[in-house]
């Protein structure tokens, strides 16, 4: 049996006549840039992540990016991360002038382990960004708490947890602003690149809608330097179709998560992932733990099940990174889990019977010597 990591193609397929309906009504409109197919589509993502204002842009490192402009950080200024992201989380910080400073995770549930987070701050702390990898949120009571007594902002880099909740509350709308990603792999993708930032802050939105659209909020007249970092109105309109579907999507993602945990409970050559208690996880990555990470990965490719790795190199160890000088061994944590975990196939179209062949193909490599 053929199992591919991911299927954009099957997804598609089953929502294609609407989502060329509402590429159609883009065209036919010219609204291409911005325009009423991103503004519809803020509405709808503020309202189902429980937060004020959404504000659309290009990317989910633009997202982060012009929201850290936004909360005022720049040159000289330190914010506080984790080295077990995509680089866009540490490389958005960098752009703005500031040092990204790295906190080791919590081993069960990979997330920013607030108890090692009050020894980061300085006086040049300006922003902690708490990245919820994998689908699920990382513990925001605690690192919000330690924000607000050293007067910290905190910007969520929701990027991989569309609908995922902390206590009942959706990611993105906890810290002080949220960012998402709309990569065409993401739980909720575009057709091409996008990302938005929501917020309750109505000056934080304002000022985020002004960076991305070269610093006017008049038509050529500029109050301050910004960029280009508009959403097309053809990623907003396709959003907008999608977005209904996210709710149903996460679910079947969270059921094959609970088979895939079943199936996999007694074998002791892989550790499934764990819900924490406060958490909702939307399962945008099922990475099992394993010490034999890349025999069984090749066992698995040989049984035509692909699998992937994020990340197999921590951001303190990536060569873009090397001048800050933190060799292997300054976050053990967050080393250790990139050379074990794997990424199994998770996206809401794969079918319980493939999830149960990959469960019996990890069970058949894992009794070999
Ligand atoms: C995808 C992702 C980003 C960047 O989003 P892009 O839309 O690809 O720019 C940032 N952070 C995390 C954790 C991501 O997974």
């Amino acid at each position: 049996m053929k199992v591919p990591f991911l299927n954009l193609k099957a997804q598609y397929d089953a929502i294609a006549d609407e989502v060329e309906q509402s590429i159609k009504q883009v065209l036919s409109s010219c609204a291409f840039s911005g325009g009423p197919y991103v503004e519809k589509f803020e509405e709808e993502f503020a309202e189902f992540c429980g937060s004020r204002w959404a504000v659309g842009v290009g990317s989910g490192t633009e997202a982060l990016w012009l929201a850290l402009l936004a909360l005022g950080v720049g040159t000289g200024d330190e914010v506080i991360t984790v080295p077990n992201s995509f680089i866009a989380t540490a490389e958005a910080i960098t752009l703005c002038g500031a040092r990204p400073v790295f906190v080791d995770i919590d081993e069960t549930s990979f997330t920013m382990n607030p108890a090692l987070l009050a020894r980061a701050i300085t006086m040049h702390t300006k922003v902690i960004i708490p990245v919820h990898l994998y689908g699920q949120t990382a513990d925001m009571d605690a690192i919000l708490a330690i924000a607000r007594d050293h007067g910290i902002s905190v910007l969520e880099d929701a990027c991989q947890a569309h609908g995922a909740e902390y206590k009942g509350r959706r990611s993105g709308s906890l810290g002080d602003a949220g960012c998402f990603s709309f990569y065409p792999g993401k739980n909720l993708g575009a057709y091409g690149e996008a990302g938005c930032v929501v917020t309750n802050d109505e000056r934080l939105a304002g000022s985020i809608r002004m960076l991305r659209d070269h610093g006017q909020s008049r038509k050529y007249h500029h109050q301050v330097v910004g960029m280009n970092c508009r959403m097309d109105g053809i990623q907003g309109a396709v959003l907008s179709a999608k977005l209904k579907y996210l709710d149903s999507w996460n679910a079947v993602r969270r059921s094959h998560a609970f088979c895939y945990q079943e199936l996999l409970a007694d074998v002791p050559a892989v550790t499934v992932p764990k819900e924490m208690p406060y958490a909702r996880h939307v399962y945008h990555v099922f990475a099992v733990r394993s010490s034999e990470r890349e025999g069984l990965k090749q066992a698995l490719s040989r049984s035509g099940i692909e699998c992937r790795v994020h990340y197999p190199v921590p951001i303190h160890l990536q060569q873009a990174y090397a001048a800050r000088g933190e060799g292997a061994g300054s976050f053990p944590v967050a080393e250790q889990v990139s050379d074990e975990l794997l990424s199994l196939p998770m996206f809401p179209e794969l079918t319980v019977e493939q999830v149960s062949y990959i469960c019996d193909e990890i069970k058949r490599n894992a009794q070999l010597p």
